[in-house]
């Protein structure tokens, strides 16, 4: 059999009235089978939707009705028939078959309902992934992911940023700080990157003046979250002659750009899961690090000094005061202590104690960090000495300062971040088809 011949439309491509009696293959999986004595429903299913095949005992071959009523479930299967106009059906068509192939059997019991009717611990759908991405809501997450994800490229790309990549292997450890997974590197040791930054740094000196990448970061904190992953998707842009608050600008652009893409072009899968999704309007609040510490102090259960780094907790009641005084659930928080920000970091001319830093939050966590960066070779040596690391590790990136580096300014924003806050899910893991965290490396 020619294999084009296995599928002449997805389910959601037949039009009922228009195609009514026309022969048409669909091909996809075993989705249900509702064995109803003198009549046997098969549903198939593919990567589009569901069609049902409605098979007749009165009308059929007795052979092939009884085939049809013992089709094990998540069998992939070839269906020849004519369209036949029912609007209880889904997508409001059946196909009366005159053929059913099976193109390879499987086995039974399945790792897990695919029909959502019984719910599947998160292990094991993760373990089971193969079988889980046949559910519709897990499909639909990751249809909307790609949807996210050609936003995001699309608004750079109106936005005159260029599309890089840079090394996830590296020499040393960029920023101090996070832990590092070492790694053998023929005879040297060596490290997963855990951001681009340093390098996203040297192109503006190579006068690319707006890049962007989105790729891997890799992070060995032993923490175990629900907001945290040891392998995670960056999305990562830096701009020359730009401050911190022109990047302010492309990340909230970003950010709409990305949900109305997902509203416009994902309808379908939102539905799946259960979502009316709204555009985030703009421009975002911004607080200053000195206004949150206040509110948190106010409102919070804990008490925080001048200096000190936000806790989840104290996040979470930033993030709810924000929200019911501006129903919005986006909102920056600027010019953080220089101290607990990044080497890179830029201070303020008048006020060194403060940096030109920013932090973009959705309510519950953390979605972006960005800053203007420092551009002067003395300074950003002085602080990368200050803050108690080596610069002789730093000299590549160093180096890159030293002969007409532009004022430039960047930000990296979690891909999983934006797509479970997008979709309210609780666990990140979700977002991800092969997630990596503290006790998972397969598959
Ligand atoms: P957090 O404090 O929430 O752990 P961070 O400040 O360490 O995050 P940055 O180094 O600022 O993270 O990284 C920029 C962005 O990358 C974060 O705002 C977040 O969206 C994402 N990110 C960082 N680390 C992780 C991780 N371990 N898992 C998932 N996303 C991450
Ligand atoms: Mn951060």
């Amino acid at each position: 059999m020619l294999m084009e011949k296995l599928r002449t439309h997805h389910t959601r491509d037949i039009e009922p009235e228009e195609m009514a009696d026309k022969n048409v293959n669909l091909a996809g999986w075993v989705h249900e089978v509702r064995d109803l004595g003198g009549i046997c429903f098969v549903v198939l299913r593919d990567r589009e939707g569901m069609a049902q095949v409605t098979l007749v005992k009165k009308k059929v071959d007795a052979d092939f009705f009884n085939k049809a009523k013992k089709l094990m479930r998540e069998s992939v299967i070839s269906v020849t028939g004519t369209v036949k106009p029912e609007e209880k059906a889904p997508n409001g068509y059946e196909v009366l078959p005159d053929d059913i192939t099976v193109l390879n059997e499987s086995c039974t019991p399945l790792p897990l309902d695919t029909t959502g009717k019984v719910e599947a611990e998160m292990d094991t759908c993760l373990d089971s992934r193969y079988v889980d991405l046949r559910k519709p809501r897990t499909s639909a997450i990751f249809k909307i992911r790609h949807e996210v994800l050609k936003a995001v490229r699309d608004n750079f790309t109106r936005e005159g940023f260029i599309e890089t990549t840079t090394p996830k292997v590296v020499a040393t450890a960029t920023e101090g700080g996070t832990s590092l997974f070492p790694i053998t590197y023929f005879d040297r040791e060596a490290f997963l990157n855990q951001s681009p930054q340093l390098f996203k740094q040297i192109l503006m000196s190579g006068g690319l003046e707006k890049v962007f990448e989105i790729g891997p970061i890799f992070r060995a904190e032993e923490h175990d979250t629900r907001r945290h992953l040891n392998e995670a998707t960056s999305i990562d842009m830096e701009s020359s002659f730009s401050d911190h608050f022109d990047i302010m600008e492309t990340l909230e652009n970003t950010i709409v750009h990305a949900y109305s893409q997902v509203k416009e072009n994902a309808s379908q899968q939102l539905e799946y899961l259960g979502i009316d999704l709204e555009v985030p309007e703009t421009p975002f609040k911004r607080l200053t690090y000195s206004e949150a510490i206040d509110i948190i102090n106010q409102y919070g259960k804990e008490e925080l000094e001048w200096g000190d780094d936000l806790s989840t907790l104290s996040e979470h009641t930033l993030g709810e005061h924000v929200y019911n005084e501006t129903g919005a659930h986006h909102y920056f928080i600027i010019d953080w202590p220089t101290e607990i920000k990044p080497f890179y970091a830029m201070p303020y001319e008048d006020n060194p104690e403060i940096s030109k830093t920013f932090d973009m939050m959705h309510t519950r966590l953390e979605l972006s960090s960005g800053a203007q960066r420092i551009h002067y070779y003395d300074m950003l040596k002085n602080r990368i000495e200050n803050q108690g690391l080596d610069p002789d590790s730093f000299d590549f990136y160093l180096d890159a300062f030293g002969y007409g580096m532009p004022p430039h300014a960047g930000w990296g924003l979690g891909c999983e971040r934006l797509l479970m806050t997008m979709l309210g899910l609780e666990n990140i893991r979700e977002v991800v088809l092969f997630p990596r965290d503290r006790r998972r490396l397969s598959p």
